[in-house]
């Protein structure tokens, strides 16, 4: 899905111009706080220009900066490539006070030359002024998560809905597993905090959104994880979602690899199915589209449909050949490889071109080696 949002983002990044953010519903002027607090939104906006970010500490509380190395919690929200500000163009939408702060609403959005509008992001910022008299962002989460609860098992601290009955098999599940994978990769434990909800939806909502681009479709688990903050968040998997700490602990070690989804589809399955579901769904469709072409695998083939993704579904497939031909270190060595030609080539001996045949082969060959 990534891939995915990546494509349509290249056509919505907005532009770097600092242009007066416009507002729906006008603000009354003569109401110091609301035009105060407008401004300062629109100044923390226009700082998201390419290749930068603001320096927190000007926008957020001293209390979030301390806690947060990136205390926005919406910057990251639709993928972690891009700023979700970036992500179309924004509009005000109103501004109104509320128990002690300001309640800013605000639409990102791009409209093509037909007019078509595409709404990527509605986002709510909390603004109030701290005791110096400055202006301060308030973290949604400390506003929409207030009646959350918190409980700390190992390493990780969970933060979940006043619904949910706290599933402690789960949580030593995931304990266990993380115990192996910090022996295997000789890895230190990682302090980790862990959103979660029963759906991704109410996890946005909590985290600052009304909408992303990413909501919609039927209800699946899924995940994401913050690697400056060491946060995940993740919707209907409960206490156990094994796939996004496999990111944590191996994302920073392995920057450049292209295996990194791969291998936590591997460890973790993928939107609450094992890698063997998705292998098996993707054998099937591939023997329903003989069209496509997978020496095009990142170009043409990135999206098949909203419960598998393919692109990640091959990379756990090599994942888990390196595996079974050598164990560990071959797992290893797959995540030291930093492009995806050169890995097929030195472990395969199969050049671009030939990757349609091969591919399929192999995922024909693995998506039936657990059935037999
Ligand atoms: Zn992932």
């Amino acid at each position: 899905m990534k891939k995915l949002y990546t494509c349509i983002f290249a056509v919505f990044i907005a532009s770097n111009s600092p242009a007066q953010i416009p507002v729906n519903n006008p603000i009354d002027t003569t109401d110091v706080e609301l035009v105060k607090a407008v401004d300062f939104l629109r100044s923390y906006l226009n700082e998201f220009t390419a290749g930068h970010i603001p320096e927190y500490s000007k926008y957020w509380s001293a209390e979030d900066c301390k806690e947060y190395r990136q205390p926005d919690q919406l910057v990251n929200g639709i993928t972690p490539e891009c700023p979700v500000y970036r992500i179309g163009e924004p509009d005000i939408l109103y501004a109104r006070p509320e128990n002690g702060y300001v309640h800013i609403k605000t639409m990102f959005a791009w409209v093509d030359t037909n007019s078509k509008v595409s709404v990527m992001s509605i986002t709510n910022h909390y603004i109030q002024q701290d005791e110096n008299k400055l202006l301060r962002f308030i973290s949604p989460f400390r506003i929409g998560g207030k009646d959350w609860n918190t409980t700390a098992s190992g390493n990780i601290t969970y933060h979940y809905p006043p619904y949910h009955r706290f599933d402690e098999k789960k949580a030593k599940m995931l304990a266990r597993q993380i115990g192996t994978l910090e022996r295997d990769w000789d890895l230190k434990p990682i302090k980790i905090r862990y959103y979660f909800a029963d759906t991704k939806d109410e996890l946005d909502h909590a985290r600052g959104f009304d909408f992303t681009v990413a909501m919609g479709n039927r209800d699946k688990p899924s995940g994401m994880s913050d690697d400056a903050d060491n946060i995940i968040y993740c919707g209907g998997l409960g206490e156990n979602y094994f796939h996004e700490v496999v990111h944590i602990y191996l994302n920073h070690h392995y920057q450049q690899s292209p295996m990194r989804e791969g291998i936590a589809v591997f460890y973790g399955g993928s939107m609450g199915h094992e890698l063997f579901w998705h292998l098996r769904r993707l054998n099937t469709y591939l023997q329903q589209h003989k069209n496509i072409d997978l020496d095009r695998l990142s170009d043409d083939f990135y999206y098949m449909d909203n419960f598998t993704n393919p692109f990640t579904t091959i990379t756990g497939m090599l994942c888990l050949d390196a595996y079974n031909r050598n164990g560990l270190a071959a797992l290893k060595r797959m995540m030291d490889y930093t492009s995806l030609d050169d890995l097929i080539e030195k472990e395969y001996k199969v050049q671009k071109g030939n990757w349609n045949e091969f591919l399929r082969k192999m995922i024909d060959d693995n998506s039936r080696a657990k059935q037999n």
